[in-house]
């Protein structure tokens, strides 16, 4: 059985980690390091079952090693889950342990944060390896340059559909005004933009709008707001059988993951004329930050590289149209080909300095 689900996803490498003293049970899932050693955060959750971990984590290893192909990086794909209640078990005992984890693993798994991990927990997982990245003598915080690849990316969108890649007068609802939304909202309206933003905390939207040159929009009448853009930048599975009747765009783009509620949402977007920007090609600032954080550069080298998604995403579009296909398969197959054709590389990281 677990042959099976690691074989059907095509993974190189699935490792169990238990340290009875502190509690931890840890899966980490190696997908693919044809193009480099894999990157992917850890997941701290108190899954129902172990056949649920272990179906998250091959889930989220394979998608890492697609979001990083890409991303054109020199990385794989790879996830780790710790299994329980982080409110119990999240202990320095247990993150230690954790880290001698990973560096049991030599460098061909490099950590990060992820659901209920941080940067101060990463901090302690690094005291017993140095393959973990997004601690506080990184880069800091990556949301504004996960927004600033959003940005990019519909620059790219309105450039195909409007022939322009200006953002100016662009009508874009935003959805979440959290890090990445409010970075996001900023820069297009500094740019231009007309910009309506929606938040189920309807306090923090106020204040918002009381700073910023933006419309707001009730978070139920969100997918129905007549605009170019739609911007899910919130929670995941937003695009479905029951939103895509609603709405009024031209294009989604935006941070969210997992925004297609399922892949066929994808061909049914297409079906109504709807560009859109798959999730993973568009928000891979956020790795793009930690990747340059342990491949060694700068902040603004991260800004620069997000400001590339655009020209990526481009490409893409242009392929799903010669191939009358959706521009996720495209994304798809441009992330394959980059596997298929990788040089030898050295699968195990250099420790960061
Ligand atoms: P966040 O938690 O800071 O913000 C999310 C915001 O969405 C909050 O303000 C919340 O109130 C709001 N929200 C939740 N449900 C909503 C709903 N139904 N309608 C409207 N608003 C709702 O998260 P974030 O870091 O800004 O990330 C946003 C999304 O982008 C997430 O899906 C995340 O996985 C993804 N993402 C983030 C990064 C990054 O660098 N932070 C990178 C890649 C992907």
């Amino acid at each position: 059985m677990v042959f099976d689900s690691i074989d059907d996803r095509g993974h190189e490498q699935v490792s169990y980690f238990t340290d009875p003293e502190t509690g931890l049970k840890a899966i980490v899932a190696i997908h693919d390091t044809a193009l480099g050693p894999s990157l992917g955060g850890t997941r701290f959750y108190d899954y129902e079952t172990e056949d649920d971990a272990l179906e998250d984590v091959l889930r989220l290893s394979e998608a890492m090693t697609y979001k990083a192909a890409a991303a054109d990086l020199p990385l794989g794909g790879g996830k780790a889950v710790i299994v329980g209640n982080p409110e119990e078990l999240k202990t320095e005992d247990l993150l230690e342990a954790y880290g001698r984890a990973v560096d049991h693993l030599g460098g061909r798994y490099i950590t990060s944060v992820d659901v209920n991990t941080g940067v101060e927990d990463m901090e302690i997982v690094r005291r017993e390896t140095d393959y973990a990245v997004g601690t506080s003598d990184g880069l800091g915080n990556p949301s504004p340059i996960t927004a600033h690849g959003v940005f990019s990316g519909i620059q790219a969108c309105a450039d195909h559909v409007y022939g322009t890649e200006s953002v100016e007068g662009l009508e874009v609802v935003v959805q979440g005004l959290g890090k990445v939304g409010q970075a996001l909202a900023e820069e297009l309206a500094d740019n231009g933009a007309e910009v309506t933003v929606s938040d189920i905390d309807e306090d923090h939207v106020a204040a918002f709008a009381d700073e910023h040159d933006v419309d707001t929009v009730a978070p139920e009448n969100v997918y129905e707001e007549p605009c170019d853009v739609f911007a899910p930048c919130a929670v995941g599975g937003v695009v479905n059988d029951d939103t895509i009747p609603q709405l009024e765009c031209d294009i989604v783009a935006g941070a969210a993951n997992n925004v297609l509620a399922e892949r066929r949402h994808a061909e049914a977007l297409r079906e109504e004329g709807i560009v859109y920007a798959p999730d993973y090609v568009i928000n891979a600032g956020g790795l793009i930050t930690v990747a340059k954080e342990y491949l060694g550069g700068t902040r603004e080298g991260a800004f620069d590289e997000a400001a590339a998604i655009g020209d990526r995403l481009s490409e893409m579009i242009d392929r799903a149209e010669r191939q009358d296909t959706t521009v996720l398969a495209a994304a798809e197959e441009y992330a394959e080909e980059r596997i298929e054709n990788a040089e030898s590389v050295d699968e195990t990281a250099v420790p960061a300095e």
